[in-house]
């Protein structure tokens, strides 16, 4: 399964890139972005996990992981 960020709906609360360093960073104002490594792999173990719960924990529904 891959992550993706939404970026329109993003409102850079930070939650994802503070707490799920491993798959996030802080991007251009703010706005979250997968790592530059991350980006359209296929996620497994514990970095899928991680992506999962940020994806449950993001307020605005701005990360999509399929
Ligand atoms: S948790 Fe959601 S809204 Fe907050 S920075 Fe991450 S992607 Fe943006």
């Amino acid at each position: 399964m891959k992550v993706h960020i939404e970026k329109d709906l993003c409102t850079s609360c930070g939650i994802c890139y503070e707490t799920f360093v491993n798959v996030f960073v802080e991007g251009e104002e703010g706005i979250s972005e997968v790592k530059d490594d991350l980006k359209g792999k296929d996620l497994k173990d514990s970095l899928l996990k991680e992506a999962i719960s940020a994806a449950e924990e993001c307020p605005a529904g701005a990360i999509v992981v399929k």
